[in-house]
Protein backbone atom coordinates (compact mmCIF):
# COMPACT_ATOMS: atom_id res chain seq x y z
CA UNK A 1 0.00 0.00 0.00
CA UNK A 2 1.20 3.64 -0.73
CA UNK A 3 2.91 5.41 2.39
CA UNK A 4 1.48 8.69 1.94
CA UNK A 5 -2.04 9.57 0.66
CA UNK A 6 -3.19 13.38 1.34
CA UNK A 7 -7.23 13.33 2.58
CA UNK A 8 -9.44 16.04 1.51
CA UNK A 9 -12.58 16.75 3.32
CA UNK A 10 -14.43 19.69 1.45
CA UNK A 11 -17.54 20.81 3.77
CA UNK A 12 -19.41 21.78 0.31
CA UNK A 13 -20.78 20.02 -3.27
CA UNK A 14 -19.04 23.22 -4.62
CA UNK A 15 -16.06 23.06 -2.86
CA UNK A 16 -15.85 18.73 -4.12
CA UNK A 17 -16.40 19.81 -7.86
CA UNK A 18 -13.93 22.30 -7.84
CA UNK A 19 -11.23 19.90 -6.25
CA UNK A 20 -11.96 17.18 -9.17
CA UNK A 21 -12.13 19.95 -11.88
CA UNK A 22 -8.25 20.59 -11.31
CA UNK A 23 -6.86 17.42 -10.18
CA UNK A 24 -8.73 14.31 -11.20
CA UNK A 25 -6.41 12.07 -12.53
CA UNK A 26 -4.82 11.45 -9.08
CA UNK A 27 -7.84 11.86 -7.27
CA UNK A 28 -10.37 9.72 -5.84
CA UNK A 29 -13.63 9.92 -4.07
CA UNK A 30 -14.20 8.05 -1.16
CA UNK A 31 -17.03 8.35 1.12
CA UNK A 32 -17.40 5.17 3.77
CA UNK A 33 -13.82 3.39 2.48
CA UNK A 34 -15.00 -0.33 2.55
CA UNK A 35 -14.13 -0.97 -1.22
CA UNK A 36 -11.44 2.07 -1.69
CA UNK A 37 -9.07 1.47 1.84
CA UNK A 38 -9.49 -2.33 0.73
CA UNK A 39 -8.60 -1.87 -2.85
CA UNK A 40 -5.49 0.44 -2.31
CA UNK A 41 -4.18 -2.29 0.46
CA UNK A 42 -4.56 -4.57 -1.80
CA UNK A 43 -2.61 -1.88 -4.76
CA UNK A 44 -5.42 -2.98 -6.99
CA UNK A 45 -5.43 -1.67 -10.38
CA UNK A 46 -8.12 0.65 -9.83
CA UNK A 47 -6.63 2.97 -7.34
CA UNK A 48 -2.66 3.20 -8.83
CA UNK A 49 -3.20 6.37 -9.44
CA UNK A 50 -4.78 7.84 -6.25
CA UNK A 51 -2.39 10.15 -4.65
CA UNK A 52 -5.33 12.38 -2.94
CA UNK A 53 -8.38 11.24 -1.39
CA UNK A 54 -11.57 13.79 -1.34
CA UNK A 55 -14.10 12.78 1.72
CA UNK A 56 -17.56 13.18 0.63
CA UNK A 57 -18.98 12.66 3.96
CA UNK A 58 -19.08 16.06 5.35
CA UNK A 59 -21.65 17.61 2.41
CA UNK A 60 -24.93 17.60 4.47
CA UNK A 61 -26.58 17.79 1.34
CA UNK A 62 -25.12 14.48 -0.06
CA UNK A 63 -26.91 12.27 3.42
CA UNK A 64 -30.48 13.79 3.16
CA UNK A 65 -33.13 11.64 2.85
CA UNK A 66 -36.40 13.07 1.34
CA UNK A 67 -40.03 12.17 0.43
CA UNK A 68 -41.12 14.54 -2.80
CA UNK A 69 -44.25 14.38 -4.07
CA UNK A 70 -43.52 12.18 -6.81
CA UNK A 71 -40.05 10.53 -5.66
CA UNK A 72 -37.73 9.88 -3.12
CA UNK A 73 -34.10 11.17 -2.94
CA UNK A 74 -31.38 9.63 -1.16
CA UNK A 75 -28.45 11.47 -0.68
CA UNK A 76 -25.30 9.22 -2.17
CA UNK A 77 -23.63 9.32 1.40
CA UNK A 78 -26.21 8.03 3.02
CA UNK A 79 -24.62 5.40 4.99
CA UNK A 80 -26.76 1.88 5.22
CA UNK A 81 -27.44 2.24 8.73
CA UNK A 82 -28.81 5.72 7.64
CA UNK A 83 -31.29 4.21 4.84
CA UNK A 84 -31.88 1.18 7.33
CA UNK A 85 -32.95 3.45 10.26
CA UNK A 86 -35.07 6.03 7.65
CA UNK A 87 -38.54 5.55 8.53
CA UNK A 88 -39.17 6.91 4.83
CA UNK A 89 -37.37 4.11 3.77
CA UNK A 90 -39.01 1.55 6.38
CA UNK A 91 -42.59 2.57 4.73
CA UNK A 92 -41.79 3.26 1.10
CA UNK A 93 -38.46 1.17 0.22
CA UNK A 94 -39.28 -2.26 1.89
CA UNK A 95 -36.55 -4.21 -0.78
CA UNK A 96 -34.27 -1.62 -0.59
CA UNK A 97 -34.39 -1.72 3.56
CA UNK A 98 -34.12 -5.62 3.02
CA UNK A 99 -30.94 -5.61 0.70
CA UNK A 100 -29.16 -3.26 2.91
CA UNK A 101 -29.58 -5.34 5.99
CA UNK A 102 -28.29 -7.95 4.66
CA UNK A 103 -24.98 -6.02 3.95
CA UNK A 104 -21.80 -7.03 5.92
CA UNK A 105 -21.73 -6.27 9.52
CA UNK A 106 -23.18 -3.25 11.60
CA UNK A 107 -19.59 -2.12 11.50
CA UNK A 108 -19.53 -2.08 8.24
CA UNK A 109 -23.08 -0.76 7.45
CA UNK A 110 -22.28 1.93 9.79
CA UNK A 111 -19.53 3.37 7.54
CA UNK A 112 -20.69 1.90 4.30
CA UNK A 113 -22.51 4.47 1.38
CA UNK A 114 -25.38 3.35 -0.85
CA UNK A 115 -23.13 5.57 -4.41
CA UNK A 116 -20.05 3.57 -2.88
CA UNK A 117 -22.14 0.05 -3.29
CA UNK A 118 -23.04 1.31 -7.14
CA UNK A 119 -19.98 3.04 -8.43
CA UNK A 120 -17.57 0.35 -6.95
CA UNK A 121 -20.12 -1.77 -8.88
CA UNK A 122 -18.97 -5.23 -8.19
CA UNK A 123 -20.90 -8.26 -9.20
CA UNK A 124 -22.50 -8.58 -5.81
CA UNK A 125 -23.30 -4.92 -4.79
CA UNK A 126 -26.30 -5.96 -2.77
CA UNK A 127 -28.52 -2.82 -3.45
CA UNK A 128 -28.36 -2.87 -7.09
CA UNK A 129 -31.15 -5.48 -8.12
CA UNK A 130 -33.31 -3.45 -5.56
CA UNK A 131 -32.78 -0.23 -6.97
CA UNK A 132 -32.76 -1.87 -10.06
CA UNK A 133 -36.45 -2.91 -9.66
CA UNK A 134 -37.29 0.83 -8.54
CA UNK A 135 -36.34 1.89 -11.45
CA UNK A 136 -33.64 4.33 -9.68
CA UNK A 137 -32.21 7.20 -11.58
CA UNK A 138 -28.74 8.74 -10.43
CA UNK A 139 -28.03 12.57 -10.36
CA UNK A 140 -24.34 13.09 -11.39
CA UNK A 141 -22.59 16.27 -11.35
CA UNK A 142 -19.16 17.51 -12.02
CA UNK A 143 -17.95 21.69 -12.18
CA UNK A 144 -19.87 21.61 -15.35
CA UNK A 145 -22.79 19.73 -16.14
CA UNK A 146 -25.35 18.20 -14.32
CA UNK A 147 -27.07 14.65 -15.41
CA UNK A 148 -29.38 12.16 -14.43
CA UNK A 149 -29.72 8.69 -15.87
CA UNK A 150 -30.86 5.46 -15.46
CA UNK A 151 -28.88 3.28 -12.87
CA UNK A 152 -29.20 0.60 -15.46
CA UNK A 153 -27.79 2.59 -17.55
CA UNK A 154 -24.93 3.66 -15.41
CA UNK A 155 -23.45 0.61 -15.05
CA UNK A 156 -21.45 -0.72 -17.44
CA UNK A 157 -19.79 -4.07 -16.67
CA UNK A 158 -18.02 -5.60 -13.86
CA UNK A 159 -15.99 -2.68 -11.62
CA UNK A 160 -17.41 -0.18 -14.46
CA UNK A 161 -19.58 2.55 -14.74
CA UNK A 162 -20.51 6.00 -16.76
CA UNK A 163 -18.69 8.01 -13.92
CA UNK A 164 -16.16 10.30 -15.52
CA UNK A 165 -13.01 11.66 -13.30
CA UNK A 166 -14.59 14.90 -12.88
CA UNK A 167 -17.66 13.66 -11.99
CA UNK A 168 -19.53 13.23 -8.75
CA UNK A 169 -22.70 10.97 -7.88
CA UNK A 170 -25.08 13.25 -5.20
CA UNK A 171 -28.23 11.48 -5.02
CA UNK A 172 -30.51 8.42 -6.18
CA UNK A 173 -33.97 9.22 -7.29
CA UNK A 174 -36.87 6.57 -7.13
CA UNK A 175 -40.24 6.90 -8.22
CA UNK A 176 -42.71 6.70 -5.33
CA UNK A 177 -43.84 2.84 -5.66
CA UNK A 178 -47.46 2.82 -5.63
CA UNK A 179 -49.64 0.78 -2.91
CA UNK A 180 -50.38 -2.15 -5.13
CA UNK A 181 -47.05 -2.83 -5.59
CA UNK A 182 -45.41 -6.20 -3.27
CA UNK A 183 -42.18 -7.11 -3.97
CA UNK A 184 -39.59 -8.85 -2.14
CA UNK A 185 -35.32 -9.55 -1.95
CA UNK A 186 -34.11 -12.58 -1.40
CA UNK A 187 -29.32 -13.25 -0.51
CA UNK A 188 -27.80 -16.27 -0.96
CA UNK A 189 -24.48 -16.64 1.05
CA UNK A 190 -21.98 -18.58 2.14
CA UNK A 191 -23.13 -17.87 5.23
CA UNK A 192 -25.46 -15.48 7.39
CA UNK A 193 -22.91 -12.12 8.21
CA UNK A 194 -20.34 -10.88 6.36
CA UNK A 195 -21.07 -12.94 3.36
CA UNK A 196 -20.41 -12.00 -0.06
CA UNK A 197 -23.98 -13.17 -2.14
CA UNK A 198 -23.80 -15.72 -4.16
CA UNK A 199 -27.22 -15.16 -5.67
CA UNK A 200 -29.28 -12.18 -5.49
CA UNK A 201 -32.88 -11.43 -6.25
CA UNK A 202 -35.34 -8.85 -6.52
CA UNK A 203 -39.16 -8.65 -7.68
CA UNK A 204 -41.27 -6.04 -7.29
CA UNK A 205 -45.23 -6.44 -9.02
CA UNK A 206 -48.90 -5.64 -9.14
CA UNK A 207 -51.25 -8.61 -9.25
CA UNK A 208 -54.48 -7.42 -11.20
CA UNK A 209 -57.54 -9.45 -11.67
CA UNK A 210 -55.69 -12.73 -11.97
CA UNK A 211 -53.20 -11.29 -14.30
CA UNK A 212 -49.78 -9.97 -13.56
CA UNK A 213 -50.26 -6.21 -14.45
CA UNK A 214 -46.85 -5.00 -13.77
CA UNK A 215 -43.53 -7.16 -12.80
CA UNK A 216 -39.83 -5.95 -12.82
CA UNK A 217 -37.58 -8.49 -12.11
CA UNK A 218 -33.57 -7.77 -11.10
CA UNK A 219 -30.69 -10.57 -10.32
CA UNK A 220 -26.74 -9.70 -8.46
CA UNK A 221 -24.22 -11.89 -8.30
CA UNK A 222 -25.68 -14.75 -10.67
CA UNK A 223 -24.97 -12.13 -13.42
CA UNK A 224 -21.59 -10.55 -14.07
CA UNK A 225 -23.74 -6.80 -12.96
CA UNK A 226 -27.17 -5.99 -11.29
CA UNK A 227 -28.77 -7.02 -14.61
CA UNK A 228 -33.15 -6.45 -15.18
CA UNK A 229 -34.67 -9.14 -17.81
CA UNK A 230 -37.55 -7.61 -19.83
CA UNK A 231 -38.01 -10.36 -22.15
CA UNK A 232 -39.42 -12.32 -19.04
CA UNK A 233 -41.14 -9.46 -17.21
CA UNK A 234 -43.53 -9.40 -20.54
CA UNK A 235 -43.86 -13.11 -20.83
CA UNK A 236 -44.98 -12.43 -17.26
CA UNK A 237 -47.39 -10.21 -17.59
CA UNK A 238 -49.30 -12.20 -20.73
CA UNK A 239 -50.36 -15.31 -18.69
CA UNK A 240 -52.72 -15.80 -15.98
CA UNK A 241 -51.35 -16.22 -12.37
CA UNK A 242 -50.96 -20.01 -11.38
CA UNK A 243 -48.42 -22.76 -10.29
CA UNK A 244 -47.73 -23.45 -13.34
CA UNK A 245 -46.84 -19.61 -14.24
CA UNK A 246 -44.73 -19.47 -11.61
CA UNK A 247 -42.89 -22.43 -12.29
CA UNK A 248 -42.43 -21.71 -16.02
CA UNK A 249 -40.87 -18.12 -14.92
CA UNK A 250 -38.67 -19.92 -12.78
CA UNK A 251 -37.16 -21.90 -15.13
CA UNK A 252 -37.03 -19.51 -17.72
CA UNK A 253 -35.20 -17.26 -15.21
CA UNK A 254 -32.45 -20.21 -15.53
CA UNK A 255 -32.53 -20.20 -18.84
CA UNK A 256 -32.13 -16.22 -19.31
CA UNK A 257 -28.88 -16.25 -17.17
CA UNK A 258 -27.62 -19.13 -19.17
CA UNK A 259 -28.10 -16.77 -22.09
CA UNK A 260 -26.01 -14.00 -20.17
CA UNK A 261 -23.30 -15.62 -18.57
CA UNK A 262 -22.80 -18.85 -20.73
CA UNK A 263 -22.71 -22.37 -18.97
CA UNK A 264 -20.13 -22.32 -15.89
CA UNK A 265 -18.61 -24.81 -13.40
CA UNK A 266 -21.09 -23.72 -11.07
CA UNK A 267 -24.48 -23.86 -12.87
CA UNK A 268 -24.85 -26.89 -11.69
CA UNK A 269 -25.55 -25.64 -8.53
CA UNK A 270 -26.95 -22.10 -8.65
CA UNK A 271 -29.34 -23.02 -11.96
CA UNK A 272 -31.44 -25.13 -9.40
CA UNK A 273 -31.21 -22.82 -7.30
CA UNK A 274 -31.93 -19.60 -8.60
CA UNK A 275 -34.69 -20.93 -9.97
CA UNK A 276 -36.30 -22.17 -6.66
CA UNK A 277 -35.07 -19.24 -5.08
CA UNK A 278 -37.34 -17.25 -8.09
CA UNK A 279 -40.24 -19.37 -7.53
CA UNK A 280 -40.35 -18.99 -3.55
CA UNK A 281 -40.18 -15.32 -3.99
CA UNK A 282 -43.37 -15.04 -6.43
CA UNK A 283 -44.91 -17.75 -4.31
CA UNK A 284 -44.34 -15.66 -0.97
CA UNK A 285 -45.47 -12.12 -3.10
CA UNK A 286 -48.38 -13.64 -4.40
CA UNK A 287 -49.91 -14.46 -0.59
CA UNK A 288 -48.89 -11.16 0.36
CA UNK A 289 -51.09 -9.11 -2.22
CA UNK A 290 -54.14 -11.10 -1.80
C1 LIG B 1 -16.02 -6.78 5.42
C2 LIG B 1 -16.80 -6.26 4.25
C3 LIG B 1 -18.06 -6.79 4.00
C4 LIG B 1 -18.81 -6.33 2.92
N1 LIG B 1 -20.04 -6.87 2.69
C5 LIG B 1 -20.77 -6.45 1.63
C6 LIG B 1 -22.05 -7.02 1.38
O1 LIG B 1 -22.55 -7.88 2.10
N2 LIG B 1 -22.75 -6.54 0.29
C7 LIG B 1 -22.25 -5.56 -0.52
O2 LIG B 1 -22.93 -5.17 -1.47
N3 LIG B 1 -21.03 -5.01 -0.30
C8 LIG B 1 -20.29 -5.43 0.75
N4 LIG B 1 -19.05 -4.89 0.97
C9 LIG B 1 -18.51 -3.90 0.03
C10 LIG B 1 -18.73 -2.43 0.45
O3 LIG B 1 -18.98 -2.30 1.82
C11 LIG B 1 -19.88 -1.79 -0.33
O4 LIG B 1 -19.66 -1.87 -1.73
C12 LIG B 1 -20.11 -0.33 0.07
O5 LIG B 1 -21.38 0.08 -0.33
C13 LIG B 1 -19.09 0.65 -0.49
O6 LIG B 1 -19.45 1.93 0.00
P1 LIG B 1 -18.37 2.93 0.60
O7 LIG B 1 -19.08 4.15 1.00
O8 LIG B 1 -17.53 2.26 1.63
O9 LIG B 1 -17.52 3.17 -0.72
P2 LIG B 1 -16.01 3.66 -0.87
O10 LIG B 1 -15.09 2.52 -0.58
O11 LIG B 1 -15.78 4.92 -0.14
O12 LIG B 1 -16.04 3.94 -2.44
C14 LIG B 1 -16.31 2.92 -3.39
C15 LIG B 1 -16.23 3.51 -4.80
O13 LIG B 1 -17.24 4.47 -4.98
C16 LIG B 1 -16.70 5.76 -5.30
N5 LIG B 1 -17.59 6.74 -4.67
C17 LIG B 1 -18.02 6.77 -3.38
N6 LIG B 1 -18.92 7.76 -3.22
C18 LIG B 1 -19.07 8.36 -4.44
C19 LIG B 1 -19.88 9.43 -4.91
N7 LIG B 1 -20.75 10.10 -4.13
N8 LIG B 1 -19.80 9.77 -6.21
C20 LIG B 1 -18.96 9.11 -7.04
N9 LIG B 1 -18.16 8.09 -6.65
C21 LIG B 1 -18.23 7.72 -5.35
C22 LIG B 1 -15.27 5.72 -4.78
O14 LIG B 1 -14.42 6.61 -5.48
C23 LIG B 1 -14.93 4.26 -5.06
O15 LIG B 1 -14.58 4.08 -6.43
C24 LIG B 1 -18.28 -5.32 2.06
C25 LIG B 1 -17.01 -4.77 2.33
C26 LIG B 1 -16.28 -5.23 3.41
C27 LIG B 1 -14.92 -4.62 3.67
Amino acid sequence: MKTSIEILTPKTLTEILGILSERQEILTLIAGGTDVITGLKQESKRFKDTEVLVDVNHVPELKEIKHMPEKITIGAAATFSEIYNNSIVSNELPILKKAVSTIGSMQIRNRATIAGNFVNNAPCADTVPALLVYNATIEIESMNSKRETYLQEFLQGPYKTQLKKDEVVTKINIPVPTKSFTGDFYKLGRRRAVAISRITLAVLMELKENKINKIRIASGSVTPIGTRFPELEIFAMENDVNDNLFKTLASRMGEEIIKITGLRWSSAYKLPVVQQMFYQLLKGIERRSL
